[in-house]
């Protein structure tokens, strides 16, 4: 069997495309405030596509940035401006923060209205009720992903590896309202391959470049890749790539230095799965698709609670 490849490209520029028009039919530029702290190289590459993207869509973006040393107060204080701002739709602190500033209590002080990442716990607390709320924007990405390519869901098992709170866990709430049979899997799980081999859909948020392999995947089944992991190491793309594609991957090594690589090995799903997400063009497009279209849902709510 060769995998059905889905390309989050696509789809991600269809949703986008859908929020574009949304934001044309409102009496209002919706605004996203992004707060990065420090000098996170991948922080800064994420805050520009948020921001870029944004502005393309026809909303406002506000970019606050702040130094790696900034005390917690000072953060504390300018989301709670964010909060106070009529202007400001949606908020967006992006993580991880400097070791110093606990993150829970940057969340916690979002407007939960404006939290448009989805992590606040009154918007965990709604998502895990079965409520509406503003759903985290990666495994909300995968739901889209797998209704817009006419995978069934309903009924079907789906497994995840990983039980992260910003993927894992809300995935699997997502998954139940959609009424998958749905396991999570960590890395205290018994014999996983044994688990993974019962996946209708197969979820891998487990930050190890290349982990699943053919015997973690059923005949068929749909594996969509969230990992996102920088590799260096030639051998190890040996063993997951072949053809043009490693032929590609080693030059953006010998180009670049290293090559973007997913939690599930490309070769091994081409040959043994029904569809498959690729990294990159998969997943992480959607996540910043997703935030737009919760940007625009925070937006339209909590402007027509205050009138
Ligand atoms: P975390 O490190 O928070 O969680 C990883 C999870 O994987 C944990 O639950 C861990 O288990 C589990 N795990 C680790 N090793 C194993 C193993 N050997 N067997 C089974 N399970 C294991 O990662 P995140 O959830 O934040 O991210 C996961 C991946 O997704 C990363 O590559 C990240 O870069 C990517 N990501 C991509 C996004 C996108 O937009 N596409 C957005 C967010 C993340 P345990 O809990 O027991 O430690």
């Amino acid at each position: 069997m060769t995998a059905r490849i889905i390309s989050g490209r696509e789809i991600s520029e269809v949703i986008k495309s859908e929020v574009r028009a949304e934001i044309a039919g409102l009496s209002f530029r919706p605004c996203l405030a992004v707060v990065r702290v420090g000098e996170d190289a991948a922080s800064a590459v994420y805050v520009g596509s948020k921001v870029k993207t944004s502005e393309e869509l026809g909303m406002r973006s506000a970019h606050h940035y702040l130094q790696s040393n900034v005390a917690e107060t000072e953060l504390l204080e300018l989301v709670n401006r964010l909060n106070l701002d009529p202007e400001v739709d949606g908020i967006l602190v992006q993580l991880p923060l400097p070791r110093h500033i606990d993150e829970s209590s940057v969340i916690d002080a979002i407007d939960p209205a404006k939290d448009v990442d989805g992590f606040h716990p009154i918007n965990v607390g709604r998502l895990s009720l079965g409520q509406n709320s503003l759903f985290p924007c990666t495994p909300a990405g995968v739901i889209e992903i797998l209704k817009r390519s006419d995978i069934d869901i309903a009924g079907r098992h789906a497994v995840i590896v990983g039980r992260s709170n910003i993927v894992g866990k809300p995935m699997a709430m997502l998954l139940l309202r959609e009424n998958a049979t749905v396991t999570i899997c960590h890395s205290r799980t018994a014999d996983l391959p044994a688990v993974t081999r019962t996946a209708d859909i197969l979820i891998a948020a487990i930050g190890r470049p290349g982990f699943i392999r053919s015997e973690h995947i059923r005949d068929g089944a749909a594996v969509i890749d969230v990992g996102i992991n920088s590799v260096s190491d030639q051998l190890l793309i040996n063993e997951l790539f072949d053809g043009d594609e490693l032929q590609k991957r080693l030059a953006t090594i010998e180009k670049r230095g290293a090559t973007l690589v997913g939690d599930v090995s490309p070769k091994d799903a081409m040959a043994k799965a029904g569809h498959f997400t690729p990294v990159p063009g998969g997943v992480g497009l959607l996540t910043v698709a997703m935030l737009m279209k919760n940007t625009v849902q925070a937006a339209k709510t909590r402007r027509a609670a205050s009138e």
